[in-house]
């Protein structure tokens, strides 16, 4: 087990920490087992088509007339009216952060210096209130704002897998940098 104490930790609750790493190096005791579930899982033709895109570099979307919406991720039926969606749509990899959180705290509970920045962002040419989350980057935790413009960096071209993680993070977009 580790032995590490994280500076700021409270004291009123020192706990001994047990990290991925524990795990992986069999430092604690576990049992494991293996079920032989056997399953199919379908994204279905509007994010398979959105994965698909995002690996080529591009977000597209789903409009649907009755409503007068463009939704982003796509969906083949539209959630407010129930009727079929119309036509897919580019939008733009730029966005406007629609609310955040500052995360002290890293996949195992433990503290971190480095805050991860995520929040949700709705996509430049898509509806109002439409997007995805995702991280930030290229920006202080401060800087941080809602209603903040940003942009998509993505991963370079042979790392993508058409995956929502081929766009890296969202940093801040300058004028005139779309
Ligand atoms: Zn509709």
């Amino acid at each position: 087990m580790s032995e590490e104490r994280i500076e700021g930790q409270p004291k009123y609750a020192p706990g001994t920490h047990v990290r991925s790493k524990d795990i992986r190096e069999r430092k604690i005791t576990y049992t494991w087992w293996e079920p032989e579930a056997q399953y199919a899982f379908s994204l279905g033709p509007a994010n398979s088509r959105f994965l698909k895109e995002l690996k080529a570099g591009k977000i597209i979307g789903r409009t649907c007339r009755k409503c007068d919406r463009v939704i982003v991720p796509p969906r083949m039926f539209c959630d407010w009216c129930y009727d079929t969606t119309h036509e897919w749509v580019y939008l733009k990899d730029t966005g406007t952060v629609e609310t955040f959180s500052i995360s002290y705290l890293d996949p195992d509970a433990h503290l971190i210096e480095d805050p991860i920045l995520v929040g949700v962002i709705s996509i430049d040419g898509a509806s109002p209130k439409h997007g995805f989350m995702h991280y930030f980057g290229e920006m202080k935790p401060e800087d941080l704002r809602i209603g903040m413009k940003v942009k998509a960096v993505w991963k370079p071209k042979e790392e993508r897998v058409g995956s929502v993680t081929d766009i890296k993070y969202f940093k801040p977009l300058i004028g005139g940098d779309e």
